[in-house]
């Protein structure tokens, strides 16, 4: 088990979403973020899979086949695609509102700088988005908003493109 190392790392990964949101006007947003790592059936099982360079859910995952609080996480964390998710209604992957995809991307942004630390470049994250987006199910217009984001952050930089403004818009374009 590792407790400290955990905790550590979720309030890092915490503080620079908070910081991020609070560029992007979302500061509600990034101070609630993940508060659902704390419960018993996240923070227990992520502590025993702690590895520090990438997700312990991932690590669940490859030991137990799932991960008990990947199903807890998804079902109450509205900024990620996977809560919108619904095979059986017959719209399937209804678009996310503003405030959830804009945490969504200062949550993307963020994990890959806890992740990499120095080796984090502002192209990351649109190259490890490429690869994502082949495998999730997400409403389409929430991927190209996704898209044009990362793709102006791997172009100008996170500070330039994480503006209320710029959200605002490409969201405006994409996703109403
Ligand atoms: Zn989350």
């Amino acid at each position: 088990m590792h407790i400290i190392k955990h905790f550590k790392l979720v309030m890092h990964h915490k503080w620079l979403v908070f910081k991020l949101c609070i560029k992007v006007g979302e500061p509600w947003r990034g101070f609630m973020h993940d508060i659902s790592k704390f419960t018993p059936t996240e923070f227990i099982e992520s502590a025993k899979y702690y590895v520090g360079t990438h997700s312990p859910i991932t690590e669940a995952k490859k030991v137990q086949g799932y991960s008990n609080a990947w199903l807890h996480h998804k079902g109450r964390n509205k900024h990620h695609a996977e809560y919108w998710v619904d095979e059986a209604a017959p719209e399937k992957t209804p678009v996310i509102p503003y405030p959830y995809a804009v945490e969504m991307i200062c949550d993307k942004i963020a994990a890959g700088m806890t992740y990499l630390g120095d080796k984090f470049t502002k192209e990351y994250e649109l190259k490890y988005w490429n690869k994502e987006r082949t495998k999730i199910k997400i409403n389409e217009k929430n991927a190209q908003f996704i898209t044009e984001v990362l793709t102006r952050v791997a172009k100008d930089g996170i500070d330039k493109t994480l503006t209320k403004k710029n959200m605002k818009e490409i969201y405006k374009k994409y996703c109403e």
